[in-house]
């Protein structure tokens, strides 16, 4: 009876918002399951600060981070656009990276090197990450700065080729000089996703030059803001595929091109990611006829943050709903398939509407059901 009043008080006492809040702090994590031979890491690999064009100081971009339960993110302020010097002098351009990793402490977060390449087109804006000193970037020659990217053991990728500030019909194009770099292995990865843009023909460039597909919130302001978290948004991140979590295992996982980008509800990638990445968010559960029925109920688990939108494919029709589903991130969804004759095993075959392996282009995912 005590421990019951004491129940009551402490009901009394926790105002009711403190759980609504602890579940919104835990569902905001984002959170995808690993593939066959790899761990999925979860990374953003563009953020500015107070130390280029952003509005925040660096500790702001780890604790985002951190609540987003990402694995690394790179901070990656303008080298050459710096309108905050006269408030904030800047003389190290290695200064943002260093104060984020002295904030993280002993915290589970890899905080990356790097710096915006920022040039007029071509070749426009470039990021450069696993840096060792950026101050050494600071040359006029483009291609230098390529060069020294490469001499210091650093990856770069194209920033948003679709910026219509630089590219006014929004079309992402390969110039002369971007094939140059390509060609002496100087570019390596390109957006196909930039802040709430996304690219088709950037996907294009990366599939035609096996580039590494990447995505990035090139968040200047706060990411719930921007996003809309922890009201249903979600930052665009880089999926990487990685053999071990540490900045070595990534940086060897974007060389050999194994990312997918998550964007706005959607996935974006090589088939040979994307597909085994599905795979891996659905399970099915269970299937079984209801009663005498010839209605089978199939359970299908999803631990991805992903709602799958799925188109039917196979021979069968659903008993509740048309031949477009949706897959609830997190959930188990049930599916009613009328198998007309009593089946022990069936193939389910569905187009996964939000996942793109090149424009216009969707996976297919196989279903094998054995029946209880
Ligand atoms: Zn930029
Ligand atoms: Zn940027």
């Amino acid at each position: 009876m005590k421990q019951l009043l004491v129940l009551l008080l402490l009901a009394l006492l926790v105002p009711p918002t403190a759980y609504a809040q602890d579940t919104r702090a835990a569902e905001r994590r984002i959170e995808f399951p690993d593939i066959p031979g790899y761990l999925t890491l979860k990374c953003d690999l563009h953020l500015h600060t107070v130390f280029s064009d952003g509005s925040v100081w660096p500790n702001i971009r780890v604790q985002e981070a951190l609540r987003d339960g990402l694995d690394a993110i790179a901070i990656t302020d303008h080298l050459e656009y710096q309108p905050h010097k006269d408030d904030i002098p800047h003389p190290d351009r290695n200064r943002s990276y260093e104060i984020a990793v002295e904030s993280v402490g002993d915290r589970d977060l890899i905080i990356l090197n790097g710096s915006e390449v920022t040039r007029d087109m071509p070749p426009g804006h470039s990021n450069a990450i696993f840096l060792k000193d950026a101050n050494k970037l600071l040359i006029d020659d483009s291609v230098a700065v390529f060069r020294e990217v490469k001499r210091q053991g650093g990856f770069t990728f194209w920033n948003h080729p679709n910026w219509t500030s630089q590219k006014p019909d929004g079309v992402a194009a390969l110039t002369d000089l971007h094939r140059q770099l390509i060609r002496e292995g100087l570019l390596q990865g390109i957006e196909v996703v930039n802040n709430v843009t996304y690219s088709d023909e950037a996907l294009q460039i990366a599939l035609d030059y096996d580039l590494t597909i990447i995505g990035t919130s090139d968040i200047h302001g706060l990411i719930d803001w921007q996003y809309n978290v922890p009201y249903g948004g979600h930052r665009p991140i880089t999926l990487v595929f990685a053999t071990e979590r540490s900045a070595a295992g990534i940086q060897e996982a974007l060389q050999a091109g194994r990312t997918t980008v998550w964007f706005n509800n959607t996935l974006i990638g090589k088939e040979e990611f994307l597909a085994p990445l599905i795979r891996a968010s659905l399970t099915v559960k269970e299937a079984a006829y209801g009663g005498d029925t010839l209605v089978l109920s199939v359970l299908i688990e999803n631990t991805s943050d992903v709602a799958y939108l799925l188109d039917n494919q196979s021979e069968y029709t659903f008993h509740a709903s048309a031949d477009v589903l949706t897959i609830a991130p997190h959930q188990t969804t049930r599916i009613d398939v009328k198998t007309v004759d009593r089946k022990t095993s069936l193939t389910l075959v569905f187009e996964v509407l939000n996942a793109v392996t090149a424009p216009g282009t969707h996976p297919e995912i196989t279903l094998e059901i054995e029946v209880e």
